[in-house]
């Protein structure tokens, strides 16, 4: 893997360039706005810009997708008094030294203790205990799923934690269910729709119309949970 890249300058701005062993150009948006170029190792720079140029409205609308999402959703800060959502619920941080680092809920407060208060020490210790809540949490969930998929001859399904900037989730053909472990931060009634949506592609891997019929089916709210899912800002 290369890590070190390039800076060029395209019509949509300055790129990030990095080669690799791939045969064709990746274009991606990060959430920051930068623009990353993964290239074939061989492929010439006038080649890279003019696929650039192609993609440009692409890229535009990429940038501003995130520019909303970002103004949607400000900056978490990992300091005492700072207020995090689990399963709905805000709660707010209480940041403590201590040799035995760990987070504990109790009452309306995260205790998070860290062996130095620096804001990254508590981000990390948060969202570790966020994953193995997420995990914990989501596999409960998935498991009442197990008869229903058995019985409509579906693979047992599984979970796996992958973070994603767009999506709470998707379904592999195996039965892999993929959950963004931030869904934890929103609550069981919209965790479950989640669920139950991405269960529903097992058996239906489009948005057709047999697909919306069987959400409604086996989750008849689906609607309002999606609305509370989006409005929520999580
Ligand atoms: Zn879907």
């Amino acid at each position: 893997m290369m890590s070190d890249f390039v800076i060029l300058d395209t019509v949509a701005g300055r790129a990030r360039l990095k080669r690799s062993e791939r045969k064709t150009l990746a274009i991606s948006v990060l959430p920051d706005g930068t623009l990353d170029l993964v290239a074939p190792l061989m492929a010439r720079e006038e080649m890279i810009l003019a696929k650039v140029a192609k993609r440009k409205a692409w890229i535009s609308k990429q940038r501003r997708e995130f520019e909303t999402m970002n103004a949607k959703r400000p900056a978490l800060r990992y300091v005492s008094g700072a207020t995090h959502r689990y399963l709905g619920r805000q709660y707010r941080l209480k940041v403590e030294k201590g040799d035995a680092p760990g987070v504990v809920l109790k009452g309306g407060f995260l205790h998070v203790r860290v062996r130095t208060s620096g804001e990254n020490e508590v981000r990390e210790a948060l969202q570790s205990w966020y994953r193995e809540r997420a995990k914990m949490q989501f596999s409960l969930r998935l498991a009442e799923w197990e008869n229903w998929c058995a019985k409509h001859k579906l693979p047992k399904p599984r979970l796996r934690l992958r973070a994603m900037t767009k999506r709470w989730g998707s379904a592999l053909k195996g039965g892999t269910i993929c959950l963004n472990p931030e869904l934890i931060r929103a609550s069981a009634l919209c965790i479950d729709y989640v669920i139950a949506h991405e269960v529903c592609h097992l058996r239906h891997p489009d948005h057709g119309k047999k697909f919306w019929n069987l959400l409604a089916q086996i989750m008849p709210d689906w609607k309002q949970r999606k609305a509370r899912l989006e409005s929520s800002g999580e």
